[in-house]
C-alpha cells in the first residue's frame, strides 16, 4: 500500500485513488498452475513447419501466401500476400482500430466500435471485441518433390559437418559446398582438389540430392568423426523436422510498412519476405523442361534456404541481446529502487552499507513526499516538484527528512533503515534459501544494513 493511499484514502477529495477489492487482486499461488500430484513444466521445441501449416489451415487461423505478383505494390494489395489485410489493421491503415470489434465475417459484416453489441444479419455473431491475433500465420509452400531446411537444423547440420574447403579464398562449411552448385564450375587444382575428392566427395551436388542422400551423408561424417555422436542424435531425435515445404510468414503487425507519397518504408524483414516469395513462385513453377532443370531449381532452392537464414538470423537478433525484445520486456525498473557502485568500506559493520543520497531520495519517493505533504502543508504536486528537484541537485530540506526516517527507525528499536541490496545476476535463486551454504560472494545478496 502507497502512503498516498493512507493520506488521502476516504479524508480527502482530492485526486482519484485506487480502492482495492481483495478478490480483484491476483494472486499467483491461485493463477499459476499448481498441483500436488503433477508438476508443470515448460519447453522450447523446433516447430514442424509443415505440421504447423496443416493445423493452422485447417483451424483457420492461417492462411496459404499466394504467388508473388509482378511488383511490390500489387502485392501490398493483395488478399492473400504477405501483407495480407488478414493479419489485421496496421498503423498505415485508416481505419487502424476498426477490428478490435468485428462479427465473425471474413469479409464485410459489423466491424467497429460503433457496432459492439449488435446481432450480424449475415453470420448471426455478435460484434465483439477481439483482440490482435498473433499467432495468425501467413506459410508460404513449396510443391512437393521441392523442399528446403529448417533453419536451426540447418545451423545444426553445418555445425555437425564443420569446415570445408574454401573457395576462392572465401571460408565455407561442408554444407555451403554441398548446396551451392555454381561452384563446382570451379576447377580446383593440385592439393584442394584432392582434399575435396577425399573429405567432401558431396561436393555441389546441391539442394535436391542432399535431401535424397541426407542419411548416407550423415553417415558418412558420423563414421569421420565418431565424437560428434551427440550432435548426430540431436539431429536425429526429430529427422521428420529437418526438411520442410512450408515456410511461415508472421504477422504484419510485427513487421510495419508505411507508404508515404509514393515512397515505401518498411522493417527488414519485408524485402526478405519478399524476396522469399519470389523465390517460391519460381520454384513452384515447373510445367516446362527448362523450369524442372535441376540446375536451375537448385540454385533457387539454395537462393531461398540463404534467404530464411538471413531471416532467421535477423530475428534472433531482434529478439536476443541486451537491447533485444526478451531483455527489454523483462528488463524493466522495480519501483523506488535505484543503481548503485559497490565500493569496500573498512569502517562498516557486516550488515551495514552507505547510500548516496540521490540513491535515498529516489528509495524513499513515497515517504518523502508524503512528509512534505503532511509536515509542510505542501500539495501533492508541490512535493512531487521538491523531489523531483531534490533527485537532481541535493536539497537540505529533502536531506533532513531522509536522516529523520532513519533516526526513527533506530529509535523504534531496528538498527537502522532496512534496505534490500541485490548484486545482479545473483540473487535470482538465492532469497528463497538463504539457509543453503552461502559462499562468500553469494552473501552479498540479501542484506539489512545500517543506512548512515
Ligand atoms: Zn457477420
Amino acid at each position: 500500500m502507497s502512503m498516498y493511499g493512507e493520506l488521502f484514502n476516504g479524508k480527502s477529495k482530492e485526486g482519484n485513488f485506487l480502492h482495492y477489492d481483495d478478490a480483484n487482486i491476483v494472486s499467483t499461488s491461485t493463477t499459476y498452475p499448481h498441483s500436488d500430484e503433477y508438476e508443470f513444466t515448460s519447453y522450447i521445441d523446433y516447430i514442424d513447419f509443415d505440421k504447423e501449416c496443416e493445423v493452422d489451415i485447417a483451424s483457420g487461423n492461417g492462411f496459404i501466401v499466394q504467388p508473388a505478383g509482378r511488383n511490390i505494390k500489387k502485392d501490398l494489395k493483395a488478399e492473400d500476400g504477405i501483407f495480407s489485410p488478414k493479419f489485421g489493421q496496421t498503423l498505415a491503415d485508416v481505419n487502424l482500430f476498426i477490428d478490435r470489434y468485428k462479427c465473425r465475417c471474413q469479409t464485410g459484416g459489423l466491424r467497429g466500435r460503433i457496432n459492439a453489441g449488435l446481432r450480424c444479419p449475415v453470420c448471426g455473431h455478435l460484434c465483439e471485441s477481439t483482440d490482435d491475433n498473433f499467432s495468425y500465420f501467413g506459410w508460404m509452400k513449396l510443391v512437393d518433390p521441392y523442399m528446403i531446411i529448417h533453419p536451426a537444423y540447418y545451423k545444426k547440420i553445418e555445425s555437425f559437418l564443420g569446415r570445408g574447403i574454401s573457395i576462392q579464398g572465401a571460408k565455407r562449411t561442408k554444407l555451403e559446398n554441398i548446396l551451392d552448385i555454381t561452384d563446382t564450375q570451379i576447377p580446383l587444382s593440385g592439393k584442394a582438389s584432392t582434399t575435396k575428392a577425399k573429405e567432401e566427395p558431396y561436393f555441389g551436388i546441391g539442394m535436391m540430392e542432399f535431401i535424397k542422400h541426407f542419411d548416407e551423408i550423415m553417415d558418412f561424417y558420423l563414421k569421420k568423426k565418431p565424437n560428434r555422436k551427440i550432435a548426430y542424435d540431436d539431429i536425429y531425435a526429430h529427422r521428420d523436422r529437418v526438411f520442410t515445404h512450408c515456410i511461415p510468414v508472421f504477422s504484419t503487425l510485427l513487421r510495419p510498412v508505411d507508404i508515404n507519397d509514393g515512397n515505401m518504408t518498411y522493417e527488414p524483414t519485408n524485402a526478405m519476405y519478399t524476396m522469399m516469395n519470389k523465390l517460391v513462385t519460381v520454384i513452384n513453377k515447373n510445367a516446362t523442361k527448362i523450369q524442372k532443370e535441376p540446375k536451375i531449381k537448385n540454385q533457387q532452392l539454395y537462393n531461398l534456404q540463404k534467404k530464411f537464414m538471413e531471416l532467421y538470423t535477423e530475428l534472433e537478433n531482434i529478439l536476443s541481446g541486451k537491447k533485444g525484445d526478451f531483455r527489454c520486456l523483462l528488463g524493466g525498473r522495480y519501483n523506488f529502487s535505484s543503481r548503485n557502485v559497490i565500493v569496500q568500506n573498512p569502517d562498516l559493520r557486516i550488515d551495514e552499507v552507505t547510500l548516496p543520497v540521490v540513491g535515498l531520495t529516489i528509495m524513499l519517493e513515497q515517504r518523502i513526499k508524503n512528509i512534505l505533504c503532511r509536515m509542510y502543508g505542501m500539495t501533492p504536486t508541490e512535493a512531487n516538484d521538491i523531489w523531483y528537484k531534490a533527485t537532481i541537485q541535493p536539497n537540505k530540506r529533502v536531506n533532513a527528512i531522509i536522516q529523520s526516517i532513519i533516526d526513527d527507525c533506530k529509535r523504534k528499536g531496528m538498527p537502522g533503515l532496512a534496505v534490500i541490496i541485490n548484486r545482479n545476476p545473483y540473487m535470482v535463486g538465492h532469497l528463497g534459501r538463504k539457509s543453503q551454504g552461502c559462499t562468500p560472494r553469494n552473501c552479498w545478496n540479501v542484506l539489512m544494513p545500517n543506512c548512515l
